[in-house]
């Protein structure tokens, strides 16, 4: 199969490897030039193959530095089976701190990819073509970015096939956050994890916080949680923790399902948050006020909650244009209505 991505590893190799992936890079200086990607393989045996990915958006930093710390950690003793990681999936943007490559693109929008197309759109490709097929389980890392504090949680599309659907819940639930969130595509198509879902991949994701700092609980919380799902899928060793066993609490789902959850700036202004996620809200609610400072006579305008439920994202760049997502809400279900 034609690709414009070479690997320095053999992905069918037993024990650890930390290689790269190159791409074509296309600049005025650097000449034959490649773009690298730093890839892993610890392999051991039979076992669940499991691919895991991070720094998609260059600015969401949790799980890269939690996919960095599993390739200095991880030895091949402690697996059953395959965990490939790709800590950095966007360089570029990760060094420029910012969601999208430098090229504009936003690369969670270029799947399923082309093998001769854009830059991203190659990377894509490969990973469609190469690196999801022979995997069982692709675990996706994301947060809100510099632009939102998401609660810290993993989350999930709800698919159609009801036992994808059953392992992609209890692969959420193994993360162990307080929250976990369902989501829907309200800004475009071309998702890497719809293209693996669209394979039968057991997919996990997460929206590990964000708006342009990591707490150090949030950055444990991206370690354990890809620990205990690691665990939980069988391919690291270790005894699974459950939120019981932790004499936790059940953790709370919230639906998001409802594209009325997705509140979008009605103007340009500058955003003030009057509530922090998660917390409930009723419809009505004031949950944030714009500010207009060309005109500072005229009164705020108050962004309520479009209905009742848990407030899950809010925007944390104060300046905001037309459009510009300023908060998301969801309302509670129950694991079982999932099943
Ligand atoms: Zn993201």
């Amino acid at each position: 199969m034609a690709t414009q991505v070479a690997c320095t590893i053999d992905l069918a190799e037993e024990g650890k490897q930390l290689g790269r992936l190159a791409l074509p890079k296309l600049t005025n200086t650097g000449g034959w030039a490649s773009t690298f990607i730093p890839i892993a393989s610890v392999a051991n045996g039979d076992g669940p193959n499991v691919l895991v990915l991070a720094g998609n958006h260059g600015d969401e930093y949790e799980g890269q530095v939690a996919a960095l710390r599993l390739i200095q950690e991880l030895e091949p003793e402690q697996v059953a089976g395959r965990v490939t990681v790709i800590p950095v999936l966007s360089p570029a943007a990760s060094k420029a701190n910012t969601r999208m490559w430098p090229s504009g693109i936003n690369f969670n929008r270029s799947f399923p990819g082309v093998w001769d197309g854009r830059p991203d759109e190659q990377l894509a490709d490969y990973l469609t073509r190469f690196l999801f097929p022979p995997a069982d389980v692709v675990i996706d890392m994301h947060s809100g970015g510099r632009s939102a504090w998401f609660m810290p949680c993993s989350h999930m599309h709800v698919v159609d096939d009801a036992e994808q659907r059953r392992a992609m819940l209890a692969g959420m639930q193994a993360w162990n956050s307080d929250y976990h969130f369902l989501y829907v595509d309200i800004n475009g198509t071309g998702l890497l994890c719809v293209e693996a879902e669209q394979q039968g991949k057991v997919v996990i994701t997460t929206e590990l916080g964000g708006g342009g700092r990591v707490p150090a609980a949030v950055h444990e919380l991206a370690w354990s949680g890809l620990n205990n799902v690691l665990r939980h899928l069988g391919v690291l060793e270790g005894e699974v923790v459950t939120r019981a066993s932790m004499g936790l609490p059940d953790a709370v789902i919230v639906d998001g399902r409802d594209p009325a959850n997705y509140v979008v700036a009605p103007e340009d202004g500058i955003f003030e948050a009057l509530l922090e996620p998660p917390t409930g809200v009723k419809a009505g609610d004031p949950v944030a006020r714009l500010w207009f400072p060309d005109t500072p006579a005229r009164p705020p305008e108050v962004l309520r909650a479009p209905l009742d439920g848990i407030l899950a994202v809010i925007r944390s760049i104060p300046a905001t244009e037309a459009g510009d997502g300023v908060f998301t809400t969801g309302q509670v279900i129950e694991a079982a209505e999932l099943a």
